[in-house]
């Protein structure tokens, strides 16, 4: 689908390239040094190719490919060749990740800066841009001690049509610098990566809190308490002696994308109604080519919600058929059982005999409507209610198990306490039944870590889960033998590290289909700040508590 010609309103221009500027849209980014391209060059090679503003494709391709070249043959001062210049634009590229947009992959070359982001709702692609660009100029400037323009004034922009146009975008930006005969190979460029990978640490001090901030020039970009960059968490487990490595893979839990009909406050996946990222049958299809070959006994569906998935119940369906997958599970939330459209959902879920993983965060509707939204504690019990009637709860083949997170900056309470509880008040006021009751962590990521921040909690946060570690909890942490898929097959080792972007490589970013499932055992965990969420108290998992 060319966007250009279906959605004209959203295309913009600034007088070189168009953009497309789109909520939730995945684009890919260049802006470079002011010298590194002369603007008469541009202008001649403009005319040449007969390119205007809007005009054909191809045109605007080769302008681009000459752009590309002229770039990469490192042309004018090249700046962010000094390490603190890089580093300045590096920290700039992850301090607002996950918060205004999320960061996919990145590479700052000697002039110019290629980045991959998911564009936030309310955080316009020039209003991004912008703030980097201001930010970095100033503070480049100070350290250079210079004044002057630093970045040219425009920037590149190109909306990610499709999984292969993705693929192709984060490739070209891993091996840019290899391109350009930088490096040999991606992995030793030092200032490019995707989230977790980063190679150098950004300073630690004076980093602006807000957009506004970038009018202030001076100090140095800082990531203070980065969940994504590994350090205190790795080195806690040093410190204790302990190691986290793979074993041999039980659980395949696939995120089904971002399409929810609520909009959580402690939601780790941005999930939401507007959200477009949705897995599609061709991807479907290639997982369960791939499980064949396994012996994988138990695949776990989340999301969003996976229901409104539109081949939601094909998947089902040929996951069934699959001999050797036993339970499968579907993290549902309760209240799209009773949206209009979904009312036989339950039915077809008894009919299969999916396990469902129900989120209820309280037994008192003020908390549940706080978190999760107004009526949305009296759908959550007229979804457990329908649930019941068709054996839910109440047969051995028909497991109900809810999930508890804590309504605000505190570790869950004793999950049997807890359980018993929730049991005697949904028994006793709506006649409801379930099995096990799973008490979860809220993770430091996503909207919960927004919440956090503009709350003011987020250090006292970080704080609690790190004095709360528990050397115990180490064993039986879920990225053991859980591995994690997101909505285009890409693989992670947990839904957390999925959120933050820690897809696994191997000189490229992998997906599902890359992964030999034989040879997993063993390998290393990709681990951040925020893994102190899985260690903290007695721990928390998918299943809940871990000790
Ligand atoms: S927490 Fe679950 S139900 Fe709530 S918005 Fe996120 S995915 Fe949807
Ligand atoms: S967030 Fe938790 S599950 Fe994920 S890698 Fe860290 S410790 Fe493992």
């Amino acid at each position: 689908m060319n966007l250009h010609h279906t959605h004209p309103e959203l295309w913009h221009s600034r007088g070189f390239v168009p953009h497309f500027d789109k909520p939730d849209a995945i684009q890919a980014v260049t802006f470079r040094l002011h010298d590194s391209v002369p603007v008469d060059l541009i202008a001649r090679w403009r005319e040449e190719l007969g390119w205007k503003e809007g005009s054909n494709d191809e045109a605007l391709i080769e302008l681009r490919q000459r752009i590309s070249k002229y770039e990469d043959a490192g042309h004018g001062e090249c700046w962010l060749k000094r390490p603190e210049i890089a580093d300045l634009v590096q920290g700039a590229l992850l301090h607002f990740d996950d918060e205004r947009y999320r960061l996919l992959a990145w590479c700052i070359m000697p002039n110019h800066v290629h980045v991959l982001i998911e564009c936030r709702e309310d955080w316009p692609l020039a209003d991004i841009v912008q703030a980097w660009k201001s930010f970095t100029a100033k503070a480049a400037n100070k350290l250079l001690n210079r004044t002057g323009t630093f970045w040219f004034r425009e920037y590149h922009d190109r909306f990610i049509r499709d999984e292969k146009h993705f693929a192709n975008v984060v490739e070209y930006i891993n091996n840019n610098p290899v391109k350009a005969g930088l490096a040999r190979s991606p992995e030793k460029w030092p200032y490019s990566g995707t989230p977790g990978t980063a190679g150098i640490l950004p300073a630690s001090e004076g980093f602006p809190t807000s957009s506004g901030d970038f009018d202030e020039a001076g100090g140095t970009p800082a990531v203070p308490g980065d969940p994504r960059v590994p350090g205190d968490f790795s080195r806690t487990l040093q410190f204790h002696g302990l190691t986290l490595r793979r074993r041999s893979t039980q659980i395949l839990q696939v995120n089904t994308g971002k399409l929810c009909n609520l909009t959580c406050m402690h939601c780790h996946v941005n999930a939401g109604p507007k959200r477009k990222e949705i897995i599609t049958r061709p991807v479907m299809d290639r997982i369960l080519a791939w499980l064949e070959t396994t012996d994988i006994h138990t695949v776990d569906l989340t999301g969003g919600a996976p229901e409104m998935i539109p081949d939601f119940r094909y998947f089902i369906e040929k996951l069934r058929a699959l001999p050797q997958v036993k339970t499968i599970i579907d993290r549902c939330n309760l209240t799209i059982l009773v949206e209009p459209g979904y009312e036989d959902m339950a039915e077809f879920l008894a009919g299969h005999r999916i396990a469902i993983v129900a989120s209820m965060p309280c037994y008192e509707p003020a908390n549940v409507n706080a978190q999760r939204g107004e009526g949305v504690f009296d759908a959550s019990i007229r979804g457990m209610q329908i649930l019941n009637q068709l054996g839910y709860g109440r047969l051995p083949s028909l497991q109900l198990d809810l999930v508890y997170n804590p309504n605000g900056a505190f570790l869950p309470p004793d999950q049997r306490e807890l359980e018993t509880d929730y049991k005697r008040e949904l028994k006793e006021h709506f006649d409801i039944d379930f099995n096990r009751l799973f008490a979860i962590t809220n993770m430091p990521i996503a909207r919960y870590k927004s919440w956090l921040k503009n709350n003011g909690k987020l250090e006292d946060y970080m704080a609690l889960l790190r004095n709360s570690f528990n050397p115990a909890a180490v064993d039986g942490l879920m990225c053991r033998d859980t591995l994690s898929i997101g909505w285009m097959g890409e693989v992670y080792d947990c839904d957390f590290n999925q959120q933050l972007g820690m897809q696994w490589r191997n000189g490229r970013p992998l997906f599902l289909w890359d992964i030999d499932p034989s040879g997993l055992e063993n390998r290393e965990i990709a681990l951040g700040d925020h893994c102190f969420g899985c260690t903290a108290g007695r721990g928390s998992s998918c299943q809940g508590t871990v000790v």
